[in-house]
């Protein structure tokens, strides 16, 4: 082509250029083209109790709920890759996964739909606004943590009863919506979340902590149709859902952000996964109005996600499922807890009582936990990593360093939700995540300071038994 003809033509390839430039930053779907030829489904249901309910979260609050704010909602993602293998996502708006619901779902699973428990990762947001659902394992003592009625643990369980049919039916959907996908994957950041272990006189704290570590991002995957339509956003973020504290039913900030997500994409469905958030909370709170500016501050963060182009994701899917087993540093004898049974703060006081019983009952105090550990990897492309209980940031941080060949996406709150998971540094900085919040459940305290390494060496074999044999 000669000099004038480029000349000429000049006007044409600027018009083309910027067609080109207006089609990618506005109308080019979230996924590029090229990628395995996955499935994916999805489906939600509201989980919002139909009647008055004991609140989890804060054990100081005087009543059942009073209304909502929103509805509560449970929704799974079906995936199934080029090899038919399938992964089902369910996320709950609640304040955690009760371990006897997992086992259950487990085995239900796996008999009606055939799928293995290593390809079901169940996760809540652990909002604050909703119902008590593990009175189950503090009723065999008859002395709850909430000091519920017979009647009200009768009606947690069978709100649980009820919400572990509709998950079963929901599974059931969403693999029934099983049709051609694109998936991508991108990440924006968000800045609400704040580190909550503030040191105070010698001790820590929860307070506002700008200087302690935290992990702002917001992983996203997108699940589009074959024609580039937005059919369902999973988006993750490390933060307690924790800006309310009040006696209506509400998915506190990711409730919010899955709403605008939903508004803003018509037809497309927005999950929330929780992050390591366990050290940290939503700062300011205690106001509706933060909790909505949280949520559009999330929102916003997706949307950044959703306007970048999305990496493609590819298959296989590999997952794995195992129990870690943890040690809890040396219990207190049966004269300690004895005295601690008669301290003032109700609490001590209770926890003293439940692990004298089980004293009484079994002869020993348990002396370790089977924690749940899932790590979920599709093809080179990204790795999930999902762990029990309310997990701290450093572990988000920590596998996200170690882990170099994928994109990493760490969940905490997932499969069981039974306490807090601290790191090595908190555990030894002590305060309310490095054991005192221990007094709020049936555990007998502290872990051993064996915890971070043993999950991070478990999770570690367990990433490399979902590399593709060539990426080891
Ligand atoms: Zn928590």
């Amino acid at each position: 082509m000669s000099r004038n003809a480029v000349n000429i033509h000049k006007p044409f390839w600027m018009l083309l250029c910027a067609v080109a430039l207006f089609c990618c930053t506005t109308w080019l779907p979230c996924v590029g083209a090229e990628q395995t030829q996955w499935k994916a489904g999805v489906a939600s249901v509201v989980i919002t109790p139909e009647e008055p309910m004991w609140m989890a979260g804060y054990a100081a609050r005087k009543g059942p709920s009073e209304g909502k704010i929103h509805d509560l909602w449970a929704k799974a993602l079906a995936m199934e890759d080029e090899q038919g293998t399938r992964f089902v996502l369910v996320t709950v708006e609640l304040i955690g996964i009760p371990r006897p619901t997992r086992d259950w779902m487990e085995k239900q699973v796996e008999a009606r739909f055939k799928l293995p428990p290593e390809r079901l990762l169940l996760n809540a947001s652990h909002t604050h606004c909703g119902p008590v659902v593990r009175e189950t394992r503090y009723s065999i003592y008859g002395n709850t943590l909430y000091g519920l009625s017979p009647e009200q643990i009768e009606q947690s369980n069978r709100y649980v009863d009820d919400l572990q049919k509709k998950l079963l039916l929901l599974i059931g959907q969403a693999l029934e919506d099983l049709a051609p996908a694109r998936l991508g994957y991108a990440h924006a950041r968000a800045g609400f979340a704040m580190n909550r272990r503030a040191r105070t006189e010698g001790n820590y704290s929860i307070s506002p902590n700008p200087d302690g570590p935290v992990d702002h991002e917001v992983p996203v995957f997108c699940i589009d149709s074959p024609e580039g339509k937005l059919r369902a956003v999973v988006f993750g973020y490390a933060c307690h859902c924790t800006t309310m504290s009040f006696n209506q039913f509400c998915g506190d900030y990711a409730g919010f952000a899955q709403e605008y997500i939903e508004q803003a994409h018509p037809g497309a469905t927005a999950l929330f996964v929780a992050g390591c958030g366990g050290d940290q909370n939503p700062y300011p709170r205690r106001e509706l109005e933060y909790c909505r500016q949280h949520g559009r501050a999330l929102a916003n963060g997706v949307e950044t996600a959703l306007s970048l182009r999305a990496r493609p994701v590819r298959g296989p899917i590999k997952a794995v499922l195992e129990t870690v087993t943890l040690d809890f540093a040396e219990p207190p004898g049966r004269r300690q807890l004895e005295e601690q049974a008669k301290s003032k703060d109700k609490y001590d006081r209770r926890h003293a009582e439940v692990l004298l019983e089980e004293l009484e009952r079994t002869g020993e105090i348990r002396k370790t936990y089977p924690y749940l550990v899932q790590v979920v990897r599709f093809g080179d492309d990204l790795t999930l990593v999902a762990m029990a209980g309310e997990v701290v940031v450093d572990y988000a941080l920590r596998l996200k360093a170690e882990i170099a060949d994928s994109a990493v996406w760490v969940a905490g709150y997932s499969n069981d939700v039974f306490g807090y998971v601290p790191s090595l540094r908190i555990l030894q900085e002590g305060g309310y995540e490095g054991g005192g919040a221990m007094r709020y459940t049936d555990l007998p305290g502290p872990f051993a300071p064996s915890v971070e390494e043993r999950i991070m060496s478990k999770l570690h074999e367990m990433v490399d038994k979902t590399r593709a044999p060539a990426s080891k």
